[in-house]
């Protein structure tokens, strides 16, 4: 409404595209996860989503967190108020002045999956504590990590006895599913791996204490997921008293969290395909439009080449108004990005209402994970804003959570 205000005053950028993040939602997952999880330590996935309110509000939530860089360390440390054993440096190939730099900062916990990284920490971290990384079936994801990190079941007797000879501390297993898990029921197979490592690790004169079942949450499979995991902890783990157990969620905290509000900058008829062999009227399954608005592929919809989104937008405002009728007409349409590539395509096909014109607000749900951490300036487009709400269930707790952290002297 703001907008609509501001562009009638002629104030540049007023049609700016700008991001709604509700913190209440972020503040829900939580809730969802320690119902469903209890034993579950989360440690938030920070690549996901790097918001600095979302790292605060986890933080005083209690969660740890998963980085993968010097500069995430840096940025979750930078809050204050978080120890580094709340961090774990999942990166399984890290140069060694990232390890250096992690022994520096008292950050302990770090993966690997290969004998020269087992070099490298002994190395530059001697005191680390050290978990290897397994490889497990990630074929049912939306983004499959198994082609680049996972040491295979084979190769893990090695790389243990390896560590013992480099006098380093293997305290556990991790592995990851694939980010966007659709089959939850690949996590059972995964515990059932992660039990042959623990006893791998018996074998190999390690005492093996953290379970970390990574991520791959997907908001709308995560009760089934949680069932799949339980069970089969409950399974091939029946004697938990001295194992911790840790996951590292990312998509399942943001996803929801954030909306996108983008402004229709310009509109225009499609580009006539090859000439008909008779004249007839546009193919009915060809869009009778392309609207063009002001984020795109190479802003925050990067997560369509990235993360192999299929986005669809629904309409905001239309001629001022954000009553849109039911019953309103309407036809096939496609939705552009801002930027002069033709990859920058937010929408091949979707359908809109006829009379949605330049100046009209179209909005898009679902776009707090892997969205604005790796968006680009590509062409001079500046990035989305992003504007903080706590709306929702549970408002007034998220709002005392982060007065109680900000007056212990944090997040400043
Ligand atoms: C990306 C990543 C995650 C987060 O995955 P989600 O699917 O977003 O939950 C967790 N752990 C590691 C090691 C990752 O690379």
């Amino acid at each position: 409404m703001n907008a609509s205000r501001l562009s009638a005053a002629h104030e540049p950028d007023a049609e700016k595209a700008f991001f709604v993040a509700d913190l209440s939602l972020v503040y829900y997952q939580h809730q969802r996860w320690k119902a469903c999880l209890p034993d579950i330590q989360p440690f938030y996935a920070v690549k996901c989503n790097p918001d600095p309110y979302i790292i605060r509000l986890l933080a005083a939530l209690g969660t740890g967190f998963d980085c993968a860089s010097n500069g995430e360390i840096s940025q979750v440390l930078n809050v204050g108020g978080i120890d580094p054993s709340r961090i774990i440096f999942a990166n399984p190939c890290k140069a060694v002045s990232f390890i250096r730099n992690a022994a520096k900062m008292q950050v302990d916990m770090m993966t690997f999956d290969n004998s020269d990284e087992l070099y490298k920490i002994a190395r530059a971290h001697p005191r680390a504590k050290v978990i290897v990384r397994i490889l497990t079936d990630d074929s049912k994801s939306l983004c499959a990590f198994g082609i680049k990190f996972g040491a295979p079941l084979v190769t893990v007797p090695g790389l243990l006895a390896k560590a013992k000879e480099l006098n380093l501390d293997v305290i556990g297993v991790s592995f990851h599913v694939g980010s966007g898990c659709y089959d939850p029921s690949v996590y059972t197979d995964a515990i059932m791996r992660a039990r042959t490592v623990f006893d791998m690790g018996k074998d190999a004169g390690h005492t093996f204490s953290l379970l970390d079942v990574g991520g791959g949450f997907e908001d709308s499979l995560f009760e089934q997921a949680a069932n799949y995991l339980n069970e089969a902890i409950e399974q091939y783990f029946p004697d938990r008293r001295n194992i911790r157990i840790i996951a590292e969620p990312g998509r399942f905290y943001v996803s929801k969290a954030f909306r996108l509000a983008a402004n229709i900058i310009a509109r225009r008829a499609p580009i006539a395909g090859p000439p008909a062999q008779e004249p007839s009227e546009p193919a009915s399954d060809q869009p009778a439009v392309m609207y063009y608005i002001n984020d795109g592929v190479y802003g925050a919809f990067n997560c369509i080449l990235f993360d192999h989104q299929v986005i669809h937008p629904h309409v905001l405002s239309m001629n001022g108004s954000f009553h849109i009728a039911d019953l309103e007409p309407t036809h096939l349409s496609s939705v552009w990005g801002p930027t002069c590539d033709s990859i920058d395509c937010v929408s091949p096909k979707t359908t809109l209402p006829v009379a949605l014109q330049v100046g009209d607000w179209l909005g898009f749900d679902n776009m707090g994970a892997y969205t604005i951490c790796a968006a680009s300036q590509f062409n001079g487009f500046e990035l989305s804003n992003v504007i903080y709400t706590t709306g929702g269930v549970g408002a007034v707790e998220v709002r005392n959570v982060l007065a109680s952290f900000a007056a212990a002297g944090h997040g400043l």
